[in-house]
């Protein structure tokens, strides 16, 4: 089967034909990828920024965003049967660690990364657990919703997280309005009551945004904090979600908390240089989130059947890989891009 395959870090990745999976563990599914999406992990992974974390063996398939058609399953499986369609969480977990047992299986003892700690799905099969999958609604094509494996899930999960905290009244901010914030926007919209403001630097982005929905827009840059000053009525955000990819005004970042106010980081794009005694003296909570559950991707699924996630994808044939990747480095990649090695 055809696979993109990393094979030393800092050189591009190759389209080439290699063994198909095979099943050999009782809750092993080999999945037919219609979607395997790309996203800044990818470029990450191949310069190697990964590799001393997790130490996986080259060559390796990238690819951790990833929805298919179930094709075999294991002895043991009973959640899903061939002809599924599925979206596969990145993460491969054990079930049995105190984690897992506690229902925080993103945090498993054992978890591996699909794509790399282990073969991804930029090839035309996938070899995942059977505990990984959700199953997909019938109307949703696995190319549309596979970058809800990655990009938003970190989105959704930020957001559940700041949902106890947003009440009828109160604001939220929304850093940045690239592919997380988009569907950390929506999920907002969604599920809470709360006003929501987005900041970006892209004009373009804004108007994106407040298509989607955003009650209030601001231009980043000089003024950006006392524009939301003078939406919250002088007070600051009562939570700010930082999906900001890019580093730049971290110092704002935090001036737009309000006092007691919460802010997430998801983003990787800010250095985080905070003095303490800001931070004490207004009893701001400082929280990082990364990927979110199981659970949680089965609820973001749900939000797209019901159209309450949109997302812009534009798909490509296994053989564009190196067209996408470059794209992606140099910014050209407005939307979401997914490759489908096998089209629905
Ligand atoms: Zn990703
Ligand atoms: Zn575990």
């Amino acid at each position: 089967m055809k696979a993109v395959r990393l094979h030393h870090y800092g050189e591009q990745p190759r389209l080439e034909d290699v063994p198909e999976p095979s099943i050999s563990q009782p809750l092993d599914v080999i999945v037919e990828v219609g979607g395997a999406g790309l996203c800044e992990t990818d470029l990450q992974v191949i310069q190697g920024q990964w590799g001393a974390r997790t130490d996986p063996v080259l060559p390796l398939t990238l690819g951790h965003e990833n929805a298919g058609w179930v094709r075999e399953v294991g002895t043991a499986v009973e959640n899903v049967q061939a002809g599924d369609p599925v979206i596969v969480h990145p993460l491969t977990t054990c079930g049995f660690c105190r984690p897992c047992r506690a229902g925080d299986e993103a945090h498993c003892e054992r978890a591996a990364f699909t794509g790399v700690d282990f073969d991804g799905g930029m090839a035309e099969l996938l070899l995942t657990s059977a505990r990984s999958l959700v199953k997909l609604r019938p109307l949703l094509q696995p190319a549309e919703v596979a970058t809800l494996a990655d990009d938003g899930l970190a989105a959704y999960h930020t957001v559940r997280a700041a949902l106890p905290l947003l009440y009828p009244g109160t604001c939220a901010v929304v850093l940045g309005a690239g592919r997380l914030g988009r569907v950390g926007l929506q999920c907002l919209l969604a599920l809470s009551p709360a006003e929501v403001v987005v900041v970006d630097l892209s004009d373009r982005d804004l108007g994106v945004a407040a298509g989607l929905g955003a009650h209030h827009t601001v231009r980043a840059g000089r003024g950006q904090v006392q524009a939301v000053r003078d939406l919250t009525s002088g007070a600051g955000a009562d939570v700010v979600l930082d999906f900001a990819e890019r580093p730049g005004a971290e110092a704002d970042r935090i001036a737009m908390v309000r006092r007691a106010g919460s802010y997430f980081v998801v983003g990787s794009g800010a250095n985080m240089d905070i003095p303490a005694v800001d931070v004490i003296a207004s009893e701001i909570n400082v929280v990082g989130k990364f990927s979110g559950s199981h659970g949680d991707l089965a609820d973001l699924v749900t939000l797209a059947a019901q159209h309450q996630i949109k997302l812009e994808t534009s798909t490509y044939d296994l053989d564009s890989v190196a067209e996408v990747i470059s794209d992606l480095a140099n910014g050209r990649l407005r939307s979401w891009g997914v490759l489908t090695p096998t089209p629905g």
